[in-house]
């Protein structure tokens, strides 16, 4: 018990984006000192946090003046320079470590992982030249898609091949770097899981969420997803497994394919709470930043339940101003609204969740406001 980081202890978190906001909320219930590194003043960390260091995430003196005034240090993106979180990890206690993000941040390794362990993913080659391209597109099929391994997020760095034609046109991504093919899944479903464990090893899963993307933005999510009870037990099962071979300490979030024909295909990992996770606020038992706090600061973990379905909705700068009229005209829907001074097109302003008997209803209740456009 002599690890344990108590309450009144302080964390830090490297960005001030809306996880680490909802991370801050969680901290702040359990009686923690909140700090944050982020460029950005007023971000949506730093207005719930206790202190903000206004600096770039790799300005390696930041990092250690919020390193040397924290007791656990944590993160709520992967691209944080992994050799600038090793410089300061004999200051503070870094129970992520920083394999995790090793791997998170290359799409190569990622893949080469889940290989390892035992996960099924989508068949795919590693791209270096234009030559390589048309070798393995050759092997590999149509359609498939280039991705670069490093730096994409959001569909960014992302070309669909779907005849050889498209070759010329997508080795332009090669200028970013080295680049990896992956035959492209016809999916009837995206899922996704949250999975927490904590250093004695306890594991819990979350239920797993179906997820609808639009413009390779995350729109909606339905918890638990509409999978048969076997589906949503394998999913658990990988998530239970990729917990384990990845000593993970905190939450990472698991992207998965699901075809017609019941096969799982792994895309992703997010080494952190995850958009598809915000649900569990308030229809579990314990949210993903609850779960990833009580981890990142030693304690125990309880099972995570869901109380009642749920169907999310991101609310991006175009939904803002009428998803905030909801509130007086939906008073049963959670409206989450990040603080962001600016509400540009395409950007997550906030998200609502429905608790729910009646999914479709729900769905139907969504689509009829007029907001989104489904
Ligand atoms: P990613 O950045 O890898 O999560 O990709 C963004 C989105 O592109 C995914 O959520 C999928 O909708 C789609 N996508 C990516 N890779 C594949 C693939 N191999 N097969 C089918 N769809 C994909």
């Amino acid at each position: 018990m002599s690890n344990l980081i108590k309450p009144h202890s302080t964390i830090g978190i490297i960005g001030g984006g809306q996880l680490g906001r909802m991370m801050a909320f969680s901290a702040k219930e359990r009686g923690y000192q909140v700090g944050v590194l982020d460029p950005t003043p007023n971000c949506p960390t730093a207005q719930v946090a206790d202190w903000h260091i206004e600096a770039d995430y790799d300005d390696a003196e930041a990092l250690l003046s919020l390193a040397k005034q924290c007791d656990v240090l944590t993160y709520e993106f992967e691209n944080v320079d992994a050799s600038t979180i090793e410089r300061v990890m004999d200051q503070v206690h870094v129970p992520q470590g920083t394999d995790l993000l090793l791997i998170t941040q290359n799409r190569l390794k990622e893949k080469e992982f889940f290989k390892k362990s035992g996960i099924p993913v989508a068949s795919y080659a590693r791209i270096d030249s234009i030559e390589d391209l048309k070798n393995q597109s050759e092997t590999i099929g149509y359609p498939s898609v280039l991705k670069t391994i490093q730096g994409g997020y959001d569909g960014k760095g992302q070309f669909v091949l779907k005849k050889s034609s498209d070759i010329e046109s997508a080795a332009t991504l090669l200028e970013q770097g080295t680049c990896i093919l992956e035959k492209w899944v016809s999916f009837q479903m995206e899922v996704s899981v949250m999975v927490t464990r904590n250093e004695r090893g306890t594991i819990a899963v979350f239920p797993v969420s179906e997820n609808i993307h639009q413009n390779n933005i995350l729109l909606k999510s339905i918890v638990p997803a509409r999978i048969s009870k076997d589906l949503q037990k394998e999913v658990k099962q990988i998530a239970e497994t990729i917990a384990d071979q990845l000593n993970l300490v905190g939450v990472l979030g698991i992207e998965l394919f699901v075809t017609e024909q019941g096969e799982l295909y792994a895309n992703e990992l997010a080494p952190r709470p995850h958009n598809s996770g915000h649900y569990s606020i308030e229809a579990c038992t314990d949210s993903q930043f609850d779960m990833h706090i009580r981890a990142i600061c030693g304690y125990s973990l309880p099972e995570v339940e869901l109380l009642k379905p749920a169907v999310m909705v991101n609310i991006l700068g175009e939904h803002l101003e009428r998803a905030h009229e909801l509130n007086e005209q939906q008073p049963s829907w959670h409206v989450h609204d990040y603080g962001k001074s600016e509400a540009k097109v395409g950007r997550k302003m906030g998200h609502i969740t429905v608790l729910t008997d009646d999914v479709n209803q729900t769905l139907n209740e969504v689509e009829d406001t007029g907001i989104w456009k489904f």
